[in-house]
């Protein structure tokens, strides 16, 4: 990972465009055109936002926020429930267009994949072509739209994606991919957290410019691992692979209270809240687990988590927050004031080992 000779490969990365709003709205002609909010329901307790239609998004509705303050911003929108299996099946179809120009196909979500096209299968060499017709065949098959980014590694190709929403196609050319990320403000950088980002500009490093300044070690000292891997970030070197078989090991959420949280009542309906966003994300990158863990943090900062390990896996929103609840059970809350709650699930493998490992192919038909 240290000092490295930039390996050029054609990336595409494809994000579906407010992909379960449009589904829903391709679907049910009624929502067309109306502020459509799919996640939890706004009369329930831990009810987030899912995805919000771009006639939601004016508004000021995003993805994750509570159900609550979605309708306190877009009183007139309608909220509906997610059907996943719906958006399952339109993700299978995606990917199965995306399997007509390469097999190096490597899925972050149901509605998110990168794609290598360095070699692509029908030998048509420009990945803007590529790119073009994929997105062609998926608004003339499925009625739903994407963006694309394409570049020459994934970093770019990604952030490149999110630049032109919706219905996107934007370009980042080797010659330019080092200018344009000098020009990037490090909010902007893909994996660079709130938090890191504002320690970033609390150094005085506001843009990709900013950071290349910075030798290896200082990004190192100040950063850790991942300021390595963004010392060649900025000089355009992202050389990680598109891989097909990405293993994910955990998946969760947490949140961080305005205010410390001292009763019960108020844990349970926040742990309600964040298990909803994990079960939702479960679904989304169709996970199932058998480890719940619960992350709690105190005002004094101190931290501790707790898991329990189900027999089976799982991915059933009332047996996550009830697990999660019945582990707060047993922590110490005498006199807890609490800033901090998360719920990981882990585990994803099937008890049963190594069927798929032996035969790779096995994923083609699912
Ligand atoms: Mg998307």
């Amino acid at each position: 990972m240290e000092h490295q000779q930039p390996i050029r490969r054609k990336i595409i990365h494809i994000d579906m465009d407010a992909f379960y709003a449009s589904v829903e709205q391709r679907d049910n002609p009624e929502y067309r055109g109306k502020a459509l909010v799919v996640g939890g329901l706004p009369e329930g307790r831990g009810g987030v936002v899912a995805t919000a239609s771009y006639e939601a998004r004016k508004f000021g509705v995003r993805s994750a926020m509570s159900s609550k303050q979605a309708l306190q911003l877009c009183p007139h929108a309608i909220f509906v429930r997610p059907r996943f299996a719906a958006y399952k099946e339109a993700s299978q179809k995606i990917r199965e267009i995306f399997s007509r120009y390469t097999d190096l196909i490597e899925p972050l979500s149901l509605d998110e994949a990168y794609l290598d096209v360095t070699e692509d299968k029908l030998g048509i060499g420009s990945a803007m072509d590529i790119a073009k017709e994929i997105k062609q065949a998926i608004k003339e098959e499925l009625n739903l739209t994407a963006s694309a980014g394409v570049s020459v590694n994934k970093f770019v190709a990604k952030i490149a994606s999110d630049m032109q929403k919706p219905d996107g196609l934007t370009f980042i050319g080797p010659s330019s991919v080092e200018r344009f990320i000098e020009k990037l403000p490090v909010e902007k950088f893909y994996g660079v957290g709130k938090v890191t980002a504002q320690k970033m500009m609390n150094k005085g490093l506001f843009t990709g410019a900013d950071l290349k300044k910075l030798s290896l070690a200082e990004m190192t000292a100040n950063f850790g691992k991942t300021g390595a891997f963004y010392y060649n970030i900025v000089r355009g070197i992202d050389n990680r692979a598109v891989q097909p078989h990405r293993e994910t090991k955990s998946m969760g959420a947490e949140d961080t209270f305005p205010y410390d949280l001292t009763t019960i009542d108020e844990m349970h309906a926040e742990l309600d809240k964040i298990a909803q966003l994990v079960h939702d994300r479960l679904l989304k990158y169709q996970l199932k687990g058998r480890t719940v863990t619960l992350k709690i943090k105190y005002a004094d900062f101190k931290q501790i988590t707790r898991s329990y390990s189900h027999p089976e896996r799982l991915n059933d929103l009332q047996l996550i927050a009830r697990t999660a609840k019945d582990l707060l059970a047993v922590t110490d809350l005498e006199d807890a004031r609490i800033r901090l709650l998360g719920i990981t699930l882990s585990n994803f493998t099937p008890i049963e080992p190594k069927q798929k490992q032996s035969s790779p192919q096995l994923d083609l038909f699912e």
